[in-house]
């Protein structure tokens, strides 16, 4: 079966897209990428790269005449883009998941009407209601978030118990906040699931994933848990996925409690780094899906012929990378980023272990 789609846009140009444009030059099909940077890990593998801000209507509609189908590969993409790209050529994953994904609020609230757990949330719009909200539970912990444009730890704060309301609401700058309980995890966890226009799903995980400043540093397959608790999280990420109605890839972060629950914390409407091992341990990986679900493709094997561990090059890790080139078992990835910053994904290294 060839896909019927010659021309892949994908909206974004960071290392998810430039991954997921390598994978479709594996299935033959041409990836062009819209983003606000002349210089983006994208571009350099992409057949073109259209450079316009995401309002550009001149340069979106030449973009989307341009190519057969429509992707992204960031949540925080303006919806009102996405809108105006669905008039002229189709968009997966919906633009219905982009909006809920966007704001910690809709996405939390829809977690729970669909029956999926999450951590205690309130919204909180002013430093009067964070008063009033954490009056209830004086000697708790709590974790406080602006509900959009989040990130790796950006846009939240640990609320202690009795520090300052006023002070901790306006520190966040933000009018619109979310108060969540601080979760008492025992691990965090991450599924990855990518279902098609069939509706045939695959999925990846459960993955361990370790933080360093609130930023993943480290993902593990097979996560460590039981096998009851990776069936709940599966299932729960099955769920999420039927109720959107996906088409296309997302990911879902949990959070494991010590006494066994799963908590959704986070959707991500897209691949995820806690995936990007399965280029090297999976027949096929998060990126030949996401291609292969948008361009209508039947999803492949998810399975895993390796278990691996993933480590990410944060900043000036990168430099330790000469070290790998000889390492047994590991495959290097460098994201072509000429700027070292504190902290920025510049790369990462998957250590296999074949399974036996
Ligand atoms: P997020 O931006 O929501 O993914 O949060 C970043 C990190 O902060 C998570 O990976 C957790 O380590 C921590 N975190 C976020 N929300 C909570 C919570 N409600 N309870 C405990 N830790 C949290």
């Amino acid at each position: 079966m060839k896909s019927q789609v010659k021309t892949l846009g994908i909206l974004g140009g960071g290392q998810l897209g430039r991954m997921s444009t390598l994978a479709a030059a594996n299935l033959g099909i041409r990836v062009h990428i819209y983003c606000p940077d002349e210089e983006s890990p994208a571009s350099q593998v992409a057949e073109k790269t259209y450079v316009g801000n995401y309002s550009d209507k001149k340069k979106l509609r030449a973009f989307a005449n341009g190519v057969d189908v429509v992707s992204y590969e960031f949540e925080n993409i303006p919806v009102e883009t996405v809108r105006f790209i669905e008039n002229v050529r189709p968009v997966f994953p919906n633009c219905k998941l982009l909006e809920i994904s966007q704001n910690r609020i809709t996405e939390k609230r829809f977690l729970n009407n669909v029956g999926i757990s999450t951590a205690h949330w309130t919204p909180i719009r002013s430093a009067g209601e964070l008063a009033a909200a954490v009056r209830s539970a004086e000697k708790q912990d709590f974790i406080l978030k602006t509900a959009r444009f989040g990130y790796d730890g950006k846009g939240q704060l640990v609320h202690k118990a009795g520090s300052d309301p006023k002070k901790n609401f306006e520190r966040l700058n933000s009018k619109e906040l979310i108060l969540e309980e601080k979760v008492n995890f025992s691990r965090e966890i991450s599924i990855i699931i990518a279902r098609d226009k069939n509706r045939k799903s695959a999925l990846y995980g459960p993955v361990l994933n370790e933080h360093k400043n609130h930023i993943l540093s480290k993902s593990t397959i097979p996560a460590p848990i039981e096998d009851e608790i990776a069936a709940k999280a599966l299932r729960v990420t099955r769920k999420l996925a039927e109720a959107l109605d996906l088409i296309g890839v997302l990911a879902l972060e949990m959070f494991v409690t010590k006494d066994g629950r799963i908590l959704a914390n986070e959707i991500a409407p897209r691949t995820h780094n806690s995936g990007h091992w399965t280029i090297d341990a999976c027949y096929v990986s998060q990126f030949e899906q996401h291609v292969r679900t948008v361009c209508g493709l039947p999803v492949g094997n998810p399975a895993r012929h390796s278990n691996a561990v993933m480590i990410n090059f944060l900043g000036s890790d990168v430099d330790k990378v000469n070290k790998y080139y000889k390492m047994k078992g590991s495959c290097i990835h460098l994201y072509g980023k000429s700027e070292i910053r504190k902290g920025r994904k510049m790369g990462h290294i998957t250590i296999l272990k074949p399974i036996k």
